[in-house]
């Protein structure tokens, strides 16, 4: 059984991981989970992750006012809050600063390549939400971009963040991110990753349903199939590698009549949409 009190132990275990590992440094990172429809439990600010004792918690509503603990949440709460309200089936939220995953972030290059089996069946492709500063409102704005269809996410110029159905769930999430950064940079530095195929792919993301993995975090699907038709991510060939590369973000490809053309996922163009209608209220 879940009891408050365990979870409390189980976000200082994560924080601990997460500090000893050097995912976070001073008090970086935050980590929360949703105890139920009415409250969330969160961290502290300005604490090490690494140093933190069950009570320090903070139990916050969903409109991130506090409701219980002496300390008060992290500034970066709201990120949190953003991928509560957009995915009910998330139960836990950690965000980090891992430095391989967050280079990629600064760099500007997404987790995107089908190159490592658990992640494809884990995680998926693994976009960049847009800059914003920390802390305000945009930030929120840019993950909800993508956390409907990704249990894992880079933070322009800032971080990672992962969710899952608990905390130590998530933070393994954060863990993969962190390794498949690892891995990338160093194929890359040993001359580039070589792309499991498209039927493989394929076959992994079957996969994906036998692990119980009912996430929304879409694996890329063929685009002349049925994920295509579904509005997954696709896969489309790179003219880098000539090999499959998942891809979540806009496409840009050649179109008979020699235009430019955007491709977007259904995700893409419902975030797109909902962007649109916002602007106009
Ligand atoms: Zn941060």
């Amino acid at each position: 059984m879940t009891t408050e009190e365990s979870i409390r132990g189980d976000i200082v275990e994560v924080g601990r991981r997460l500090y000893s590992r050097g995912f976070v440094a001073s008090n970086d990172g935050n980590i929360s989970v949703r105890l139920d429809d009415r409250r969330i439990m969160t961290t502290p600010k300005s604490v090490s992750k690494g140093y933190m004792t069950p009570d320090m918690m903070v139990i916050v509503d969903y409109a991130g006012n506090k409701l219980a603990g002496e300390r008060d949440p992290s500034s970066e709460l709201k990120m949190h809050l953003a991928v509560y309200e957009d995915r009910p089936d998330v139960k836990a939220v950690v965000h980090a600063h891992p430095p391989i995953a967050t280079a990629f972030a600064v760099a500007g290059i997404p987790l995107d390549r089908a190159v490592l089996a658990e992640v494809i069946t884990t995680l998926g492709c693994i976009p960049i939400a847009d800059y914003a500063t920390p802390s305000t409102a945009e930030l929120p704005a840019a993950v909800k971009r993508y956390i409907k269809a990704h249990d894992g996410l880079l933070l322009a110029n800032h971080g990672a963040l992962t969710c899952g159905k608990e905390v130590l769930g998530a933070y393994y999430k954060m863990e993969t991110v962190e390794h498949f950064a690892q891995i990338s940079f160093i194929a890359r530095m040993l001359g580039g990753e070589r792309l499991i195929s498209r039927d493989e792919v394929t076959r992994l993301q079957g996969l994906r349903g036998m692990y119980g993995i009912a996430s929304p975090a879409e694996i890329c699907a063929d685009p002349a199939g049925a994920g295509a038709a579904a509005g997954e991510c696709q896969v489309i060939q790179s003219p880098v590698t000539d090999g499959p590369r998942l891809v979540h973000e806009t496409a840009l490809r050649r179109s008979p009549s020699g235009d430019e053309e955007i491709r977007l996922t259904y995700r893409e163009l419902t975030a797109l949409i909902e962007d649109a209608v916002k602007a106009l209220r």
